[in-house]
């Protein structure tokens, strides 16, 4: 592992625990000399996760489109910023640079960065791992979600362990690189998407 990607929160959350959590990822992240892929915001706990990698002398990555450099939402501070045309030539790069990915607390951008990686995932287009920081129980309704889904024949049940799921920062990072994907039929190859 060389680079973690991590989805998170253009909002900082109303309760303080999330931005001390995406401060001590930022911390973990630094400590492992791994640098972070993200979506080189400085809002919410976006520019929090960037911000403790930064003052730990961590190298941050961040792939961001030019609407919303535009609207000055980048972060001006960071070792590599990519500008690109799209949100979905964002993903693309993020998930191309980084060799793992981890969502921690936010909204619906963060919800489709994590559901789209695993689909790829599910898909067989890659194999790296993911994670999810299960901050204060933040991702307890979507784990039950899951569970639904998998109860009701949507989800397949060895489709579960493509994601490990921790509370801490620092144990979430050893589980990441321990991980084994589960098999997934290779159904689609990249070129096809
Ligand atoms: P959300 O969870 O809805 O706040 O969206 C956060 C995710 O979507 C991040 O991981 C970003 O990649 C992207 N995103 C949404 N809003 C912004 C923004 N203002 N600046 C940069 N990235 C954003």
């Amino acid at each position: 592992m060389k680079r973690l990607c991590v989805f998170c929160g253009s909002s900082a959350g109303h309760d303080p625990v999330f931005a001390a959590a995406a401060r001590e990822l930022g911390a973990a992240i630094a400590r492992k000399r791994w640098g972070l892929v993200y979506g080189a915001g400085n809002v919410g706990l976006m520019g929090v996760l960037a911000d403790a990698v930064l003052a730990a002398e961590g190298e941050v990555i961040g792939v961001i489109p030019e609407a919303l450099v535009a609207k000055e939402l980048a972060h001006r501070g960071l070792s590599e910023l990519h500008i690109v045309a799209s949100m979905h030539e964002r993903k693309a790069l993020m998930a191309e640079l980084a060799d793992g990915f981890v969502a921690m607390p936010g909204g619906f951008g963060t919800l489709d960065e994590f559901c789209e990686i695993l689909t790829w995932a599910q898909l067989g287009l890659h194999r790296k791992p993911c994670g999810l920081l299960n901050v204060a129980g933040y991702f307890d309704p979507l784990l039950q979600q899951v569970e639904r889904a998998v109860a009701g024949g949507f989800v397949r049940a060895e489709h579960q362990g493509l994601f490990v799921v921790e509370t801490e920062p620092m144990k979430l990072l050893q589980r990441l690189v321990k991980f084994t994907p589960p098999k997934v039929e290779k159904w689609i190859r990249a070129e096809e998407t």
